[in-house]
């Protein structure tokens, strides 16, 4: 019998965790062929979370969990999560519903019956989202597109089902700054895709605000391209291009014309200009450098405070 394991990353969902696991074991149960193990990744929630978790461990023992020491985001519980999987299939799946847990039957007849790794969804439109966020979000995935050989897909949720091959793969990167939409991207596997409709979170918020998700961007272009690097390279060359015609040409003037002392005004403007383009410079070097310096730490990605394990011992004084 296949197993799959589900992954969940879970922070701050009180409210939505009971109507998750109704709702999955519902799916579960109408797939017969297979054995599911529910594999929660508490990162460092402040509410009940990691009680309810072991309130659904007492209930189910399909389910398992780490509960990490403190909030390493999404990414790092995508990872801690895909690292301590066992099934021959592994989904990852948001807590709050907005990934309907029906496709996973779908998703897993298409593994089983036709020639491909993963299964992956996008949504179909953005409707729902304010229109400044959709604009940004667009103009993000065709920089990207652009600039890195990774594919990243315009709308891509983190909902996929995956072989255990390809979550091998995924796992043999170890970086330290992960954008997992690059990760999924750059290991290749035969992926297929299927579009649903956004669904809007039905209890408990989103963590994601403007700022937040604009600094995410930035990550993953960091992640996946050099191309910042290379492009304030060609800007510094460019502009040292139009410094030596402005010499020559302020030296044919005085030559010519005397030299008269005026330009106050445009001197200024160009002083301003181009120390600009030299700070943006620096920073976007700065940019590389941050992440470099983190890589070379080598610290953990996550740390584990507690597993399912942990609360055995309990589980049995508590029947005793
Ligand atoms: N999440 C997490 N760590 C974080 C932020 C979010 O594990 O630091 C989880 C969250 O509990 C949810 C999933 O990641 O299961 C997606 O979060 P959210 O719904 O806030 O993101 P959105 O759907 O708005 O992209
Ligand atoms: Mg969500």
């Amino acid at each position: 019998m296949k197993v799959i394991t589900l992954v969940v990353p879970c922070y701050n969902e009180k409210e939505m965790l009971y109507t998750f696991f109704d709702e999955v074991t519902k799916i579960a149960s109408e797939m017969r062929k297979v054995r599911f193990e529910f594999l929660f990744i508490d990162d460092g929630s402040k509410d009940c979370t990691l009680s309810l978790l072991k309130e659904l461990k007492r209930q189910d023992e399909r389910v398992r969990f780490i509960s990490f020491s403190r909030n390493f985001g999404k990414e790092a519980a995508l990872y801690a999560g895909l690292r301590s999987s066992t099934g021959d299939y592994v989904a990852v799946m948001d807590a709050d519903l907005q990934d309907p847990p029906s496709l996973l039957k779908e998703m897993y007849r298409i593994l089983e019956n036709e020639d491909y790794d993963c299964v992956a969804t996008r949504r179909a439109t953005r409707a729902g989202e304010p229109a400044i966020r959709s604009f940004f979000a667009k103009k993000f995935y065709q920089v990207i597109n652009k600039i890195s050989k990774t594919e990243i897909v315009d709308g891509a949720r983190d909902f996929r089902l995956m072989t255990r091959q390809m979550v091998d793969a995924i796992l043999s990167m170890n970086e330290y700054n992960r954008f997992s939409k690059g990760l999924f991207g750059w290991v290749g596997f035969k992926t297929k895709w299927i579009s649903y409709e956004n669904v809007e979170r039905i209890a408990g918020e989103s963590k994601w605000s403007f700022g937040s998700l604009m600094l995410y961007a930035l990550d993953g272009i960091i992640a996946f391209s050099t191309a910042p690097l290379i492009i304030s390279s060609i800007l510094g060359l460019v502009f040292c291009v139009i410094a030596f015609i402005m010499i020559f040409v302020v030296i044919l003037k005085t030559i010519v014309w005397g030299d008269p002392v005026a330009g106050y005004p445009s001197l200024i403007s160009i002083l301003f200009f181009l120390s600009g383009i030299q700070l943006f410079g620096v920073g976007v070097l700065g940019q590389y450098l941050s992440k470099l310096y983190m890589e070379v730490k080598n610290r953990p990605i996550y740390i584990e405070k507690c597993t399912e394990k942990d609360f055995e011992g309990e589980e049995y004084a508590k029947s005793v």
